[in-house]
């Protein structure tokens, strides 16, 4: 029911992210919704505007619709972000999008407003059929890696801070989604797509702990609390300040903590070879201990190519870097046009240290948690925080608080690396789903236990076994669905950088830049 103009690894990432199931668009007349993400040429644009005219719905940045509708005419314009207004159902669960890209913006525009302050989106009906065009290109957009300094939203002092990927990845695709739900809404048909979190819950949690300089005692702290809640954590293990702990890490093993790797030397690198160095003597270390890792987090979220292909040389399954990828799904990065190996498994990047940094009360800092699982759980995506041994250790009544809310919340509890391995067994389940008199078919060759299809229609949402077979469209239970979180406008205001923060953002950026000219 949904076709994509033209192949893009881009495009299809963050559909297969979203779990939909896309369409050939060779009968432009059996497509719901067709997503345009390339120009077409002028016979291709007639008949476009053919299949519209006749009731066809579209998706497509306004640079590529121009083609099909040669009188609008977008002025071009660098777009920051663009932010929700009012109560669009374009920008349900959805905050600010940061595109930092080129920018179309049309005069028609009514939906949402840019950085500079103009509408950003059209969403318009065009003859019998409707058009959502948007004032950016995806793929540009996901293209983009660059990271930097963003603020968040939050009721304390200062807004906490980090260094992170300057292109919201999750807020692209969520705004995508939500353009799909609408369109094929309009058509009368249910947004079809694969659970985010295992069958059975709203959501997921899980709590990740980067091992970094921590002191052998703040590590028992770590697992003290961990027994406390009742969870078993992700550890990340710098080996080079933790190497003559390792029995304690093998302990945790045993009882069911997940143990994998940080580094061996607590830096990114910007070349190949010293990040293949760094993360294969960190592997072998614990492998020596019978730990072998599956999985990698690179010191402080940083990510460059280069990383990645250490990474998969090493052969390692997934990573985590908040410097690609926050409050997102899984997704493979794509490097020099091709899907990345390694999988990038996002969390949400501010951790108690940077709390502390914004002058929270330990009240500020649990409300903020929960404000960061709540709208998790109402996007029904997986929810994975992060913190370090001392700050752990320092603040353990606030996070024995945290976690309990956010295990009651998601209504069920993972490590990052069974979830990485959830995720591998989805991007396995190749299907489609057909729906005809009254029934609803899925399509393919194997079955996911634990997987569900999940069929949106209005504020309802009903679910089915990712297993092949029929269904009757009465037999579907559908229920309500979670109430949307509202937009906190304090984001706005958090998109504002102090001197002081663009002053140490700059240093960051010296530091790293020397490094790169070092032996
Ligand atoms: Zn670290």
């Amino acid at each position: 029911m949904i076709g994509l103009w033209s192949e893009s690894p881009h495009w299809q990432e963050l559909l297969h992210q979203e779990g939909v199931s896309l369409f050939p668009v060779s009968h432009l007349s059996d497509l719901a919704v067709l997503i345009l993400n390339r120009e077409p040429s002028e016979t291709d644009a007639g008949r476009i505007r053919e299949y519209i005219e006749s009731g066809g719905c579209l998706l497509a940045a306004a640079a590529h619709a121009t083609a099909v509708w040669p009188a609008h005419k977008p002025a071009e314009k660098r777009l920051r972000w663009i932010a929700p207004e009012g109560d669009s159902p374009l920008f349900r669960n959805v905050g600010i999008v940061d595109i930092e890209s080129r920018g179309w913006v049309l005069p028609e525009a009514s939906i949402g407003v840019t950085d500079s302050g103009d509408k950003a989106i059209v969403a318009a009906p065009r003859g019998r059929g409707y058009c959502i065009l948007l004032p950016f290109d995806v793929a540009q957009v996901l293209a983009g890696y660059a990271s930097g300094p963003r603020q968040f939203p939050a009721e304390t002092p200062r807004f906490p801070y980090d260094t992170v990927a300057r292109t919201g990845r999750g807020e692209v695709r969520r705004l995508v989604a939500n353009c799909l739900r609408f369109l094929l809404a309009h058509t009368g048909l249910p947004y079809t797509h694969l659970a985010s979190v295992p069958a059975g819950s709203p959501s997921v949690f899980g709590f990740r702990v980067d091992t970094d300089f921590g002191p052998r005692q703040d590590l028992e702290a770590v697992a003290r609390l961990a027994d406390r809640v009742g969870m078993t954590f992700s550890w990340y293990v710098n080996v080079g300040a933790h190497a003559a702990h390792v029995d304690l890490f093998s302990d945790l093993a045993r009882r069911g903590h997940d143990i994998q790797l940080h580094c061996l030397r607590h830096t990114v690198y910007p070349d190949y070879a010293r990040n293949l160095e760094n993360f294969k003597n960190g592997e072998a270390t614990l492998s020596a201990a019978g730990l072998t890792p599956v999985g990698v987090v690179a010191p402080f979220g940083e990510w460059n190519p280069n990383l990645n292909r250490a990474l998969e040389e090493l052969k390692l399954a997934y990573s985590s870097e908040f410097c690609l990828a926050y409050d997102d799904l899984p997704f493979r990065p794509v490097v020099d046009g091709r899907l990345g190996k390694v999988l990038q498994v996002p969390i949400h990047p501010i951790c108690l240290g940077r709390l502390v940094a914004a002058r929270a009360s330990t009240a500020q800092m649990a409300a903020y948690f929960r404000s960061v699982i709540d709208l998790q759980v109402a996007r029904r995506e997986p929810c994975f925080l992060y913190d370090h041994p001392e700050r752990i250790a320092q603040f353990s009544d606030v996070l024995a608080e945290v976690l309990q809310y956010g295990s009651d919340r998601c209504g069920s509890v993972t490590t990052l690396t069974q979830f990485a391995q959830w995720w591998q067994r989805r991007e396995r389940f190749d299907w489609s789903l057909r729906m005809s008199d009254g029934d609803i078919e899925i399509q393919a060759q194997t079955r996911v236990d634990d997987l569900s299809v999940v069929l949106e229609r209005e504020d309802c949402y009903a679910t089915l076994p990712a297993t092949p077979g029929d269904c009757p469209q009465t037999a579907l239970r559908w229920r309500p669905g979670l109430k949307p979180v509202r937009f906190d406008p304090r984001a706005l205001a958090a998109r504002e950088l102090s001197m002081r923060l663009r002053a140490s953002s700059f240093l960051r950026r010296l530091r790293k830049t020397l490094q790169g000219h070092r032996g």
